[in-house]
């Protein structure tokens, strides 16, 4: 590319902020300084690994240090945000970002400790139908949480957790193949559980025909969306998922190791049946303080909850959930898809990165996610000499989320720069 044809398409992504439709809140973040390169502040890529921090989370940290100090044990009840019902905070903002009724969804724990509670559950191998099935590029904690719920039901992994992989030659899965699998061998699946987003792909499932697909097929069916929260809109009650879990710290920006999000449909809750892992915040709020020997769960997630909350780690949960509120995951994927469609427009220059995410916009969310010969080389040289943020998943995939709260058309300019100059392939 000449000079002139740099400058051209710099000024373009300069238009495109000035005039965009949704500018978006980046001044109520901070973003961290470039570790290299000409600019200031860091290109960050990297929202869909640790979202940045929003400024108003010190604060808010701040009143509730100050309310420990002040009331101590009287804080429960007294503080500004009376910590005995504060994850009741988080319980409609929550419910909106994920598609659900409030009663569906709670804030606790992590994620990974949210699949096995619902796996603690939901998962109940019985004659033939004894299979967890999963994706082959599943998150190692994925694969590790469903076998270890294999061998904790006396079954051998090998044989009970089926990893689905797409057709040779190919990056994604096809839904049409998860279908046919489904139609197939259905009969012998008792869970279905795939990631929403591919963390490592960026591949958006057809949450809604697979679920449905697989609840046909008589499975119960869970989404671990990890990389699908707060990144695309969803509709978790009307899909009629039976449960999902995600973490807070990826797009949600609430910080490193952040509360996890859990959401159990309402035809469960309420159903005294279903075996539990249980713990004394899983009764009913009214009579918790009773101290009764017995549980009486609520007939909300809530029942599923086991400790009281770390008040210190919800309150940023609080804080990111309210941007999300305000601005409206509707109006946030709009912008979103403008901005990775942006993206993956200017990439063609870098000859020796092939994109592996599906080029369809309704196929994925934010990220994208590239195939490269070394990608921590990669990913370090972005940084040093760019400025870019981006993560690398040895050996070969470099994955780039323009998170559509922060990131701007400026930023996706200087990353397809910085990889045309990085990667420019076979000259
Ligand atoms: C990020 C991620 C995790 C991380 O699990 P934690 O329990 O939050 O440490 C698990 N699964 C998927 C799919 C992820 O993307």
């Amino acid at each position: 590319m000449s000079l002139d044809e740099a400058a051209g398409s710099e000024n373009e992504a300069l238009r495109l902020d000035a005039s965009d439709p949704l500018p978006p809140p980046r001044a109520e973040f901070l973003v961290p300084p470039a570790p290299g390169g000409p600019h200031a502040e860091a290109a960050y890529f990297a929202g869909n690994s640790l979202g940045l921090q929003p400024r108003a989370v010190a604060g808010v940290l701040r009143e509730e240090l100050d309310d420990w100090a002040r009331l101590a044990v009287e804080g429960h009840t007294r503080a500004r945000r009376p910590w005995v019902d504060y994850h009741e905070l988080l319980r409609d903002p929550a419910a909106r970002l994920v598609g659900a009724l409030p009663r569906e969804v709670v804030a606790m724990n992590s994620l990974t400790v949210n699949l096995h509670l619902m796996m603690a559950t939901f998962y109940r191998p019985a004659g033939e139908r004894v299979r967890i099935v999963i994706e082959d590029s599943a998150f190692p904690s994925d694969s590790y949480a469903v076998a270890s719920q294999a061998v904790h039901h006396g079954l051998d992994p090998e044989r009970a957790v089926v990893r689905l992989t797409p057709r040779p030659g190919e990056d994604v899965l096809r839904t049409e193949d998860v279908l046919t699998f489904l139609e197939r061998e259905g009969g012998t699946v008792a869970l279905l559980m795939l990631g929403g987003v591919n963390y490592l792909t960026g591949q958006l499932m057809d949450m809604a025909a697979i679920t449905k697909a697989g609840r046909a097929a008589g499975a119960v069916v869970g989404w671990d969306l990890a990389h699908a929260a707060g990144n695309v809109p969803l509709r978790l009650h009307d899909w009629d998922v039976d449960f999902a879990a995600w973490c807070t710290y990826k797009y949600l920006n609430s910080g490193p190791g952040a509360v996890a999000g859990c959401f159990v449909h309402e035809r469960h809750v309420g159903d005294p049946s279903p075996p539990r892992l249980a713990g004394w915040w899983g009764t009913d709020p009214a009579v918790r303080f009773r101290m009764d020997p017995a549980i009486a769960p609520p007939a909300s997630a809530d029942a599923w909850q086991l400790s009281n909350p770390p008040i210190l780690a919800l309150a940023p949960v609080l804080t990111a959930l309210e941007i999300f509120d305000r601005i409206g995951m509707d109006a946030l994927r709009a912008r979103s898809e403008r901005l990775t469609g942006y993206l993956a427009s200017r990439l063609g220059a870098a000859r020796g990165a092939e994109l592996i995410t599906p080029r369809d916009p309704a196929a994925r969310g934010a990220q994208l996610s590239l195939r490269v010969a070394d990608a921590g080389a990669l990913v370090r040289a972005l940084a040093a000499r760019h400025g870019v943020i981006a993560d690398a998943r040895e050996p070969d995939v470099v994955r780039l989320a323009p998170a559509p709260l922060y990131c701007t058309f400026h930023d996706c300019h200087r990353a397809a720069e910085a990889l045309a100059d990085l990667a420019p392939g076979p000259s």
